[in-house]
C-alpha cells in the first residue's frame, strides 16, 4: 500500500480502510495547526489509487467503511473524485459508507445534483472543522472557510443526504475571546444541527503561528479548568435536536459522550462535577490547574 505519512483520520475511523486521495491540505494556513506542516499539498495519480484499492480488496473484500485521506479529499471535484467512488464501491461489494474530511468551501461550491451525486456513490459522511463560530477568532487563525460558509455547507450536504461530523476546538479565542469563541458557537451549532458534534482542546503545537503569538504574549491559553467551562457553557447554550456528542480526543481533559438532547443534563452535571473537583480527573489534567 502507497500510504504517505502522516496518516491523521477521526477516532471513529479507526477501523476504516483508509484510501489516500490527495496528500496534505490544499489550504495549510490555519496558525494552530501542525498537521501537515511538511507534508505539501498534492493529489495522488489515478494508477496509485487503484493499485491501493486493489491490493486492499485483495485481503479485505468484506470492507464496510472507507475514509478519504489526506485533509480535505474533497477538494478535488466530481469528474476526478465520482471514478474514484465507484472504483471504491464495486471493489468492496458490502461498502455502506465513504467518508471525508472537508472544508467548508469544497461543499458550497458544488451543486445540490453535484453533493447528491456524491451520496449516491455513498459517500455519506463530513468531517468539517468548524474550530469556532466567531469569525473574528476563525480570521485571527487564517482558517480559510468562514463560519457563515461551514454552516450553509452542513445544510446543503444534509439536505442531499451527507450527514456531517463537526468539530469544535476549545481554547481557540484564547483569554481574550472565551465568551465571543462560546456565544458564537453556540449561534453557529444551533444553526448546523449536525448528526454528529466533537469537542477537541486546543494543544499550542510548536512552529505553529499560534506558537509565535503564545511566546510573544499576545495569545493566552485557557487552563484546563477554563477549557472545561468553555465546553460547559457551550453545551448548556446549544439547543440540538439529533446529535451524537463525544468529547473523548485525548487532547481532552475530561472524556464525555452523549445525545443531544436527552443526555445534556447528564453531560453538565458531569462537566459540574469536574469543575469542583468532586470528579477524579487525568493526571495530567490535574497537574495543569
Ligand atoms: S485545520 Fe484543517 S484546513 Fe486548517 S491547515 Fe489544518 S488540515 Fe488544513
Amino acid at each position: 500500500m502507497s500510504i504517505i505519512e502522516p496518516v491523521i483520520r477521526p477516532p471513529a475511523e479507526a477501523s476504516s480502510f483508509l484510501l489516500q486521495v490527495t496528500l496534505g491540505c490544499s489550504v495549510n494556513f490555519c496558525t494552530f495547526c501542525g498537521a501537515y506542516k511538511n507534508k505539501p499539498f498534492a493529489v495522488k495519480s489515478s494508477s496509485e489509487i487503484t493499485a491501493d484499492i486493489k491490493q486492499h480488496a485483495r485481503w479485505n473484500k468484506d470492507t464496510r467503511r472507507v475514509f478519504l485521506i489526506d485533509g480535505d479529499a474533497l477538494v478535488l471535484g466530481n469528474d476526478k473524485l465520482i471514478p474514484i467512488l465507484k472504483e471504491t464501491g464495486e471493489a468492496f461489494p458490502k461498502l455502506s459508507r465513504i467518508s471525508s474530511y472537508t472544508n467548508g468551501h469544497n461543499i458550497t461550491q458544488r451543486s445540490d445534483s453535484e453533493l447528491k451525486e456524491l451520496k449516491d456513490n455513498k459517500l455519506s459522511l463530513i468531517y468539517i472543522g468548524l474550530e469556532s463560530g466567531s469569525q473574528d477568532i476563525l480570521d485571527y487563525c487564517h482558517k480559510r472557510s468562514t463560519a457563515k460558509e461551514m454552516i450553509e455547507a452542513v445544510n446543503k450536504a444534509a439536505e442531499a443526504g451527507i450527514k456531517s461530523s463537526v468539530i469544535v476546538l476549545l481554547g481557540l479565542g484564547g483569554q481574550k475571546h472565551s465568551e465571543e469563541h462560546i456565544r458564537d458557537t453556540i449561534e453557529a451549532l444551533n444553526l448546523m444541527q449536525p448528526r454528529y458534534l466533537s469537542f477537541l482542546s486546543l494543544m499550542v503545537i510548536p512552529g505553529t503561528g499560534l506558537a509565535k503569538e503564545v511566546e510573544k504574549g499576545s495569545f493566552k491559553e485557557l487552563t484546563p479548568l477554563e477549557l472545561l467551562k468553555e465546553s460547559y457553557e457551550i453545551i448548556k447554550g446549544v439547543k440540538l435536536n439529533k446529535t451524537i456528542f463525544r468529547s473523548n480526543h485525548a487532547s481532552n481533559h475530561l472524556p464525555l459522550e452523549g445525545t443531544f438532547p436527552k443526555d445534556k443534563i447528564k453531560l453538565l452535571n458531569t462537566l459540574e462535577a469536574g469543575i469542583s473537583g468532586e470528579l477524579r480527573l487525568k493526571p495530567e489534567f490535574l497537574r495543569g490547574l
